[in-house]
């Protein structure tokens, strides 16, 4: 259990989710401005400056577009895998997965039920009977993420769009929309697994990409990525979950905003012994059998309190109108903005605390609001070189 004196980043380019991330950043003030929001939630949540509303499990309606190509028949994979992938992710959000009792003693108590479930969808869109499974055929081989630097922005996520050889969203106001279909490389040349779209984007483009062999645990599922852990993770990240090591490239200074998580240097990938010692994190070291690492399907099976908190955040904030039986998000506490703002109207009336809460929200969105037009502005001077 030495420290480790430099971080390698891994080999494998398992997952997509921070390049799409990244480029979000970059493009669009909008997405910017929407995850200044949902972060600001999420702290509350974790400091328990805002305690869940939700009492009982929240069941999310899932629609599963399988994007094949009729020479390759292995693509169209068969309802039986795409069921055994809902059952894995009814387990593993559930802590009912029977390898949970693999997790070392010292984190047992972390363990989280996060109280979500996922449902195929029984009605479409248009109110029609469904099995929640759409099949379409691609003229494409594979499909590629395409978020990084070069890569034109209209080659993007192309399995999301019917003009572009894909299969378009259903609502994702009101459904989990799963792509399954074959990924192409990562552009570092690694295999990509999946990916996902965190809270906040285009509602076009939301939801998780998981290629056909690492989805499910039967049918083309291959180890060791065939216990239906890539749609675990990705979901994770769907549901507002960062990577556990903070993507910071081993420099132990970014973490994943959760305060039961030892902070890690990097991705652990296959199956470490415990401890893994990284970042000064002794004696226990990286909690690599975390959902959001990269080990093995077999070697990861647990999710944090912390982490439970973060994914209320975003079941009662950006996501809440997934929650079947129109549960609506619970508004901010009045009595907590007060505190807020130093207590000077505590006691005060119920309006006067809310129109006070509508001003401090009004706000703040009207100075992220500025400050991303001042980013902007900054980028055309840069650009401009004057
Ligand atoms: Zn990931």
């Amino acid at each position: 259990m030495a420290e480790t004196g430099h971080f390698p980043a891994p080999s494998r380019d398992l997952c997509g989710t921070m390049v799409l991330h990244r480029a979000l950043l970059n493009e669009s003030m909008t997405y910017r401005a929407q995850r200044a929001q949902i972060e600001n939630r999420a702290l509350q949540y974790e400091t328990a400056r805002i305690s869940p509303e939700r009492r009982g499990v929240a069941t999310i309606p899932v629609v599963v577009h399988v994007v094949h190509n009729p020479e390759i028949p292995e693509q169209n994979i068969g309802d039986e895998q795409i069921h055994s992938q809902i059952a894995v992710l009814n387990r593993d959000f559930r802590a009912k997965n029977p390898d949970v009792s693999k997790v070392p003693p010292v984190w047992r108590s972390l363990v989280a039920d996060s109280m979500v479930e996922f449902r195929i969808a029984t009605v479409d869109p248009f109110g029609e009977p469904t099995d929640g499974i759409v099949r379409v055929e691609t003229h494409r081989r594979k499909f590629e993420i395409c978020a990084s630097p070069g890569c034109p922005a209209s080659e993007r996520d192309q399995v999301k769009s019917s003009a572009a050889g894909g299969a378009d969203a259903w609502p994702s106001d009101r459904y989990l929309n799963i792509w399954v279909c074959q990924l192409g490389s990562t552009p570092g040349g690694g295999t990509l697994l999946g990916y996902a779209q965190f809270p906040g984007g285009p509602p076009q483009t939301d939801g998780v990409v998981i290629t056909h062999s690492c989805f499910g645990t039967t049918g083309t599922a291959q180890a060791p990525f065939d216990g239906g852990r890539t749609a675990t993770h990705e979901i994770g990240h769907w549901l507002d979950l960062f990577h556990i090591w903070g993507d910071d490239d081993g420099a132990c200074s970014n973490d994943d905003k959760v305060a039961d998580t030892p902070n890690q240097a990097n991705a652990n990938v296959g199956k470490p012994g415990f401890p893994h010692v990284s970042c000064r994190n002794g004696p226990n070291g990286d909690m690599f059998m975390n959902y959001m690492d990269y080990v093995d399907d077999d070697a990861m099976f647990m999710f944090t309190q912390g982490q439970r908190e973060r994914m209320n955040a975003c079941l009662e904030g950006a996501r809440a109108s997934l929650l079947v039986g129109g549960r609506v998000a619970p508004e901010v506490k009045p009595e907590m903005e007060v505190a807020a703002v130093g207590g000077a109207l505590s006691g005060g009336n119920g309006d006067m605390q809310r129109l006070l809460q509508d001003l401090q929200e009004s706000e703040k969105r009207t100075k992220e609001l500025l400050d991303s037009l001042h980013d902007a502005l900054g980028l055309v001077a840069g650009r401009g070189g004057r």
